[in-house]
């Protein structure tokens, strides 16, 4: 426990994907360690992002300190790609971020700033009010170290990186395939790339990096981080990995969906059901849905599945989920689709209580875009996975679930590339769901599962990280006065 007057603010870049991971940190830190935590966010109208805020800011050490909404539109055009937006509403609303503290007088300012992932800029504002200041990284360490090298790979490889024939190489790291480097770097040309590599050179600006792994899932990185001393004269931050911190279930609440959901699930066999869903905003295109829907249908296995229409970009609606009904057949899905599943699957329109449902012990796989919250989350409850990365750092989290952890099957094409078939869909569910593979897989997942909660037991390793953030924050903040 430390002292309760420690007072943490944490920035919450938007979108739902970042938001969730900085309420659970949040949450953590108030709950676990008695500090007082405010946690700044753009004001949204997204219903299911005040139904998040209500469920998971609702502590008595909790405080939500929402930022006017900032008005981006004469700052970006058609062609702005979702992390340059991102960094560009995050520079708007610097002022607001740095007047909203100012305005907490004595006592009552934060003692420290944690900046999530896209938020880096707003570490002068910590140097203004002397806050020693860190930055959250709710991804994998070597989704770090992409992105802290990268100002390093900016200045060695000429070229874009998806066309070189080689691995991109980071010192004590495994290689990242060219074809699986995150979104901003596929073109060097777009704003979306300058934004990664400063933010990249940010990163070690700060007093020290939280990141949400653990020791055992990434030992090869995180050493590298510690004692490769080429790697060190780039990133000299600590960094501390805290995680896997995932969501609770939310509570059962009223609503009707989710309750005849969970009760349809309670009526399936053990390991049974495949559970489909693309996270906070991604979207497929109408091809794809099409394919998606026969694979399910002719693999005859169970499923829950989170349908969005389609779109023409897999991102499509990070910044617009919203919940719907969910009455017959949608037009974009095969006709008939419905009536011909009805004993087999449910289909669940925009958002899912996930958490509940891959802890649920009838689900025995999960359809992901492999967003690093829902890959904890299935890795937590030793749920084996189909891994379909669409955007962000998605195809690194991928290949590490499929090739390093073996944890995972993937389609043969990037599913961002091409269609993937209805008869390849089918053969990855029935891998998953029903053969001998897909058993070696699930005991592969369950020996992760007990990794990740030795990790965030009493004296493993993720709760030994997290003192000596706290600690390292007692120092500098001695220092300070
Ligand atoms: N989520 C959910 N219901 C849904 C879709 C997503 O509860 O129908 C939650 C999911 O449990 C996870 C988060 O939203 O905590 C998605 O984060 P992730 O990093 O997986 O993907 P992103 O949305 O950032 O792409």
């Amino acid at each position: 426990m430390i002292n309760q007057k420690l007072h943490i603010a944490i920035l919450a870049s938007p979108g739902l994907g970042h938001l969730i991971p900085v309420l659970i940190l949040g949450n953590r830190l108030a709950t676990d360690h008695g500090a007082k935590v405010t946690v700044l966010v753009n004001k949204t109208s997204s219903s299911v992002e005040s139904q998040v805020l209500n469920n998971l800011a609702s502590g008595p050490n909790m405080d939500i300190l929402e930022i006017p909404p900032v008005n981006i539109s004469h700052l970006i055009d058609a062609d702005t790609k979702a992390v340059a937006k991102i960094c560009i509403m995050v520079r708007e609303a610097l002022p607001f971020i740095r007047s909203a503290i100012a305005g907490m007088k004595d006592g009552h300012r934060p003692d420290i700033l944690i900046s999530d992932l896209f938020c880096t800029e707003a570490f002068s504002i910590a140097t203004e009010f002397n806050m020693p200041k860190y930055v959250y990284v709710p991804t994998s360490a070597w989704h770090v170290a992409l992105k802290m090298y990268s100002p390093v790979l900016d200045k060695q490889i000429e070229g874009q990186y998806v066309d070189q024939t080689e691995p991109l190489k980071i010192p004590g790291c495994k290689s990242i395939r060219p074809e699986d480097v995150v979104e901003p770097m596929v073109d060097r040309n777009d704003q979306q790339y300058r934004e990664l590599v400063r933010m990249g050179r940010e990163f070690s600006t700060g007093d020290g990096i939280l990141i949400n792994t653990w020791e055992d899932l990434e030992q090869v990185t995180l050493e590298a981080f510690r004692e490769n001393e080429s790697l060190r004269e780039v990133i000299m931050s600590t960094v501390y990995p805290i995680g896997p911190l995932t969501r609770p279930g939310e509570p059962k609440g009223p609503n009707r969906e989710n309750h005849e959901l969970m009760e349809w699930l309670d009526m399936q066999p053990c390991e049974s059901v495949l559970y489909v869903s693309f996270g906070s905003g991604g979207t497929l295109s109408a091809e794809q849905l099409i394919e998606l829907a026969w694979g399910l249908e002719i693999s005859q296995q169970r499923f829950i599945w989170v349908v969005r229409p389609p779109a023409r970009i897999a991102d499509g609606s990070f910044f617009t989920s919203g919940s719907g009904s969910s009455d017959g057949t949608p037009d974009y899905l095969p006709e008939g689709f419905l009536g011909r599943t009805k004993n087999l699957g449910l289909i669940v329109s925009q958002w899912a209580p996930q958490v509940e449902i891959l802890s649920h012990p009838s689900v025995g796989g999960f359809l992901t875009h492999c967003g690093w919250s829902s890959t904890l989350e299935s890795l937590k409850n030793g749920v084996p996975m189909i891994v379909w990365p669409l955007y962000a750092e998605q195809r690194l989290n991928a290949t590490m679930l499929a090739e390093e952890l073996g944890v995972a099957v993937r389609p043969k094409v990037l599913p961002t590339k091409k269609v993937v078939d209805r008869k390849e869909i089918e053969e990855m569910v029935r891998t998953i769901m029903a053969s001998e593979k897909g058993k070696l897989i699930r005991e592969r997942v369950k020996q992760v599962k007990i990794s990740a909660l030795d990790a965030i037991q009493e004296g493993g390793s993720s709760v030994n990280a997290m003192r000596d953030f706290l600690k390292d924050v007692t120092v500098r903040l001695n220092m300070r006065s």
